[in-house]
């Protein structure tokens, strides 16, 4: 018999799939051009496997120490995206152990990933986050910083940018965060332009649980999904 919390599990993968293959509909765009990443932070490992047994094989955690301890008791398959702000001093224990890393945001943080990357001997792909709005709570670089950061990392062997993300405000009603996603597309498009050897901005990771319809409408690639597959969270 299935676990009730498998069962809650699945009725709300279900209706996230459902939402994001409407969106898609809207969009006239492809269900295989968008990956949902299943947000899992502050969530036990038992959730994580549900979820895996349901399919999903792309997790994110914005906390390095908890990322890597769930990495531990989850099959090897995963593909772990590191969402959340990543201090210098914690890069060395992150390279080799993340698919990608989306919140880059400094030319400091990049010099430190080329480095343990090539300590390691790999190639590190990583999204470099904008601050679209503006809002002095995010991290992120703002849009007229974010060219100059790029050809810095372009020139760093062990790095490869593959795309641009950002985290909107928080809003009641989505459409209000449209035009955030509408320009962070128009920065990946305007950065493709200058042909930039060694990078591409192709990749977009926009859109959480309150808009990821809208982010998918809007191009996103990679949409970050927390509260609508694992409920709420509580912070202690
Ligand atoms: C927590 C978090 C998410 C998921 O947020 P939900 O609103 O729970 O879907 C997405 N992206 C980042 C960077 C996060 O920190």
């Amino acid at each position: 018999m299935e676990r009730e919390s498998y069962r809650e599990a699945k009725q709300r993968l279900e209706d996230v799939e459902a939402h994001i293959q409407s969106a898609c509909r809207r969009a006239k765009r492809s269900r295989s051009d968008v990956t949902l990443i299943a947000v899992s932070k502050t969530k036990p490992v038992s959730m994580l496997e549900d979820m895996y047994a349901l399919g999903i094989r792309d997790f994110g955690e914005n906390k390095v120490q908890e990322m890597l301890e769930k990495q531990e008791k989850l099959p090897g398959d995963i593909r772990w995206h590191l969402i959340g702000h990543l201090q210098t001093n914690k890069v060395k224990y992150v390279i080799g152990k993340v698919t990608l890393i989306h919140s880059v945001d400094s030319i400091r943080l990049a010099r430190v990933i080329e480095k343990e990357s090539a300590k390691a001997g790999v190639i590190t792909d990583i999204l470099i986050e904008v601050n679209v709005s503006g809002e002095e709570s995010k991290f992120g670089v703002s849009c007229s910083e974010l060219l100059p950061l790029i050809q810095e990392i372009s020139k760093m062997e062990h790095i490869r940018v593959k795309g641009l993300m950002t985290i909107p405000p928080n809003v009641e009603n989505s459409e209000e965060n449209r035009h955030i996603f509408a320009q962070l597309r128009k920065l990946s498009v305007d950065i493709a332009a200058q042909n930039i050897d060694n990078v591409s901005v192709a990749m977009l990771s926009m859109g959480m649980t309150n808009d990821y319809g809208t982010a998918i409408e809007e191009g996103a690639d990679l949409i970050r999904v927390g509260t609508a597959l694992f409920g709420s969270r509580s912070y202690r």
